[in-house]
């Protein structure tokens, strides 16, 4: 699997897991899960 692909299903599950546990809306993310996105 390529780095790009990864980096895409991550911040997809992400943003999925963020919206349903931290209810962001639409695009945003929280900050503490655009710092684990920064770490991935
Ligand atoms: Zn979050």
């Amino acid at each position: 699997m390529n780095k790009e692909k990864e980096i895409e299903t991550v911040t997809l599950m992400v943003r999925r897991y963020c919206c349903g546990v931290h209810w962001t809306r639409g695009e945003a993310l929280c900050p503490a899960c655009n710092a684990l996105l920064e770490y991935a």
